[in-house]
């Protein structure tokens, strides 16, 4: 055997067949058929791909669709934390609406978000809530003077000297006559105080005394001031013991200025008003 007559490939034997040239062999009309096949298969296979939307195509459709409503949601979310964080030019309802209908398109998720949209609608803006801190600081410093009054109210003294001049003159036998009163000296303008709580029974002139004050108290008794420069108070008048009604002067029968100061009883003793003073806890 020979090298020429040794067996040849199969494609050996297409080379020389196309080493012969000129003439279309079956071989090559062959390739471009089935090239032609397979590309009309592409074809029909992209157009079978995109004409009817197959079940995974809608799948992918809804997941799109998801995710959207899930960046809608998100938006909302955004939208009530600015809501949360900004002051005063907020309209918590047509936040809460808005994220409502955001959420709505997500799905399930609009249930799990709702509370949070009340939340936001009940939130009140920082000047709301200094104000009701500065109400509420207002009504605690109210209650606290409140407090502080009825102790003060509680605690002040029932019955007060009349006058802070000098006690010059007791209750008894004086000159061959009887002084029914207390006399306190003192330059005329010196006040004179109501000895308890009471009410003003009588205010202007009055034989001996020039001008006076009665004042009537709980227990009935009656405390009467005289030679006063002038008073400040008038019949019907609730006084406090302590409180000045006038000032003393030198009004009437009197030898210098002083406060004359009785206590008469309800049936009209005259009793001395130093030991009246004295049960009272009040020291002249
Ligand atoms: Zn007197």
């Amino acid at each position: 055997m020979s090298c020429s007559d040794s067996p040849k490939t199969e494609g050996q034997a297409l080379s020389q067949h196309r080493s012969l040239g000129g003439e279309i062999r079956e071989h090559d009309v062959l390739e471009e058929a089935l090239a032609a096949r397979n590309s009309a298969a592409r074809i029909r296979s992209a157009q079978h791909r995109v004409s009817p939307p197959s079940s995974a195509l809608r799948g992918r459709v809804v997941v799109a669709a998801v995710a959207v409503g899930a960046f809608a949601a998100a938006a909302a979310g955004q939208t009530l934390k600015v809501g949360q964080s900004s002051s005063d030019d907020i309209a918590p309802l047509a936040d809460s609406k808005n994220a409502s209908a955001a959420i709505g398109i997500g799905g399930s998720g609009a249930s799990a978000a709702a509370p949070e949209v009340l939340a936001v609608a009940r939130t009140t803006s920082a000047p709301v809530e200094a104000q009701q801190i500065a109400s509420t600081n207002q009504i605690v410093e109210n209650r606290a003077a409140v407090a502080a009054a009825a102790k003060a109210e509680a605690e002040r003294p029932r019955y007060a000297r009349p006058s802070d001049g000098r006690f010059t003159s007791g209750f008894g036998a004086r000159w061959g006559t009887t002084h029914y009163g207390l006399d306190f000296a003192g330059p005329i303008g010196t006040p004179i105080y109501a000895a308890a709580d009471g009410v003003v029974i009588e205010a202007g002139p009055a034989s001996g005394f020039g001008l006076w004050v009665r004042i009537q108290h709980e227990d009935g008794n009656i405390t009467v001031y005289g030679h006063m420069q002038d008073y400040s108070v008038r019949e019907g008048d609730k006084v406090k013991a302590g409180e000045q009604i006038a000032r003393t002067g030198n009004r009437g029968y009197s030898t210098g200025p002083h406060l004359h100061f009785e206590v008469h009883t309800a049936s009209g003793n005259k009793i001395n008003p130093r030991t009246w003073l004295q049960n009272h806890g009040v020291v002249v």
